[in-house]
């Protein structure tokens, strides 16, 4: 392509023709493999508006990126202009308020290392390269949600860039639907965050690290785990918030690995989680550390890149023991050439189920945890068998689940909008006509503003 056709825009500008192309173009899960027209690295926002109005002009479809996590790679595409944020990444603490303001790229990482330094814990995700930004517009779930809720629930403000080119401010006074909506809406429909300001949490000196390990299990006792899981966070302390995975590692076999954050004292947390103790093979560990220790071990076990196929659901009831038996048994064939599958459960409760499910554009305020299935692999030419391996199991985990976690995309899901937010939808589409009238931002399953009906009786309050 002639350069002169890129000229008007500004920032590091790659293009097909660009030695650094081929990097530019990966997102984080190698499976996804997409050519856009031009990546445009922006510095500041200027850059920003330069690349909006320049697609504007040209019919150039847009796509939105700052960490490139998605699961299923909503944030490059075939032919577009990817608005690439990852740069702008600063961070500003107002101390005197214990407001925390973060431009759109920044990182879970880069943001744990900042607010560490002085003292704070900080409710973002897990893994250290994913985008707050994105993180956030989906919910956001994270190792201290049970104790400070969700990222998005810290919010206090964003910054905008619109369809026009036009920066708008979104808080609980002004465009408070925009601000509603992108606590949960999900990232990409509505404009480019450019900046985010969250309440911290009040400081803390060290939390627990709890890992409880099971090597070698059967299908019984992976089933047996999720029953003690279940029962447990019915009425968890809220200070604890775990992760855990019911898996089958080509080199590990099959076993259980759980893991969180418990603010509060070793002891302590050993009481709380005695009932995991009840399989014999439990081994557990306890590791008293500061919040950026924990966090940093916990987003050591992520490579720097995957191939894999994964998606989350909602869980709303606990299960009988034939279900959670069905459940392992998920597991129990990895397909040709994965090296990795497993259920992973996410706790929910505590500060999340706080607030009711208007509140902010995130739906399922009440669900238990959310239920991921994945499988990861290494060659290229397994890809088919691996996404097929998942497709086939995700419908018996839909068919005991309610609602997809927006964060968790599944390309295949039928009624995605509904299933990403529930009866949420129909003002969250409201939203999305007032401020990106023209579809201008929009990806394969994104929020247009066509028409549609709220549902019978369901009341918005979106301010607050
Ligand atoms: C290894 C791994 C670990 C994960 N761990 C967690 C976890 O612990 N908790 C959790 O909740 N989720 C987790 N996720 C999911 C992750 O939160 C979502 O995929 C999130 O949307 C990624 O944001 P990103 O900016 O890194 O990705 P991107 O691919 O850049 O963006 C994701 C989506 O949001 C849009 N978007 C991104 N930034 C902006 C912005 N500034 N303005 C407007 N739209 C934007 C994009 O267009 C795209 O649609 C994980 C994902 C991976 C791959």
């Amino acid at each position: 392509m002639d350069k002169t056709y890129f000229r008007g825009l500004t920032g590091d500008i790659v293009t097909p023709e660009s030695p650094e192309y081929d990097s530019a173009r990966q997102e984080w899960n190698r499976a996804i493999n997409k050519f856009p027209l031009v990546i445009v690295y922006c510095n500041n926002r200027y850059d920003v508006q330069n690349a909006i109005r320049w697609a504007e002009h040209r019919n150039v479809q847009v796509r939105i990126r700052s960490g490139g996590h998605n699961y299923e790679g909503y944030s490059v595409g075939d032919g577009v202009l990817v608005i690439d944020i990852s740069r702008m990444n600063r961070i500003f603490l107002d101390a005197s308020r214990n407001l925390l303001s973060v431009e759109g790229g920044a990182t879970n990482e880069q943001i744990y290392d900042y607010v560490s330094s002085k003292g704070y814990p900080f409710p973002g995700g897990t893994c250290p390269t994913v985008a707050v930004s994105g993180l956030a517009l989906g919910g956001g779930w994270g190792l201290s949600c049970r104790n400070f809720g969700l990222a998005c629930d810290s919010l206090t403000q964003i910054e905008m860039i619109d369809y026009r080119g036009h920066l708008l401010i979104a808080n609980c006074y002004c465009n408070s639907d925009l601000f509603w909506a992108c606590r949960g809406g999900g990232g990409g429909n509505f404009g480019v965050i450019v900046s985010m300001t969250f309440s911290l949490p009040p400081k803390v000196y060290k939390v627990t690290l709890a890992e409880i390990y099971y090597p070698d299990t059967d299908t019984c006792e992976q089933a047996e785990f999720i029953k003690i899981w279940q029962k447990f966070f019915e009425y968890a302390d809220r200070r604890i918030t775990l992760i855990a995975s019911i898996y089958n590692d080509e080199s590990d076999g099959r076993a259980v690995y759980c893991r969180g954050i418990f603010y509060g004292t070793p002891d302590e947390a050993a009481k709380i989680l005695k009932p995991f103790g009840a399989i014999k093979s439990a081994q557990f560990d306890y590791h008293y550390l500061t919040f950026l220790q924990a966090i940093t071990r916990i987003g050591e076990s992520y490579p720097d890149s995957q191939k894999f196929k994964s998606t989350g659901r909602f869980v709303q009831r606990k299960y009988r023991d034939e279900e959670l038996v069905n459940i392992a048994t998920l597991v129990d064939n990895r397909p040709e050439g994965s090296v990795y599958t497993a259920i992973t459960l996410y706790a929910l409760g505590g500060k999340v189920a706080e607030r009711s499910r208007s509140d902010t554009a995130f739906y399922y305020r009440s669900s238990r945890y959310i239920m991921g299935i994945q499988s990861v692999w290494v060659a290229s030419q397994f890809a088919r068998q691996n996404v097929a391996w998942v497709n086939e199991r995700f419908q018996y985990l839909k068919s005991i689940t309610k609602g997809s976690y927006v964060n968790f995309p599944y390309s295949k899901l039928r009624n995605y909008l509904e299933e990403y937010y529930g009866d949420n939808v129909y003002y969250l589409e409201l939203v999305n006509r007032k401020y990106d009238p023209y579809n201008f931002f929009k990806f394969p399953q994104s929020l247009y503003s066509g028409e549609r009906m709220p549902s019978d009786g369901y009341l918005y309050s979106y301010s607050g």
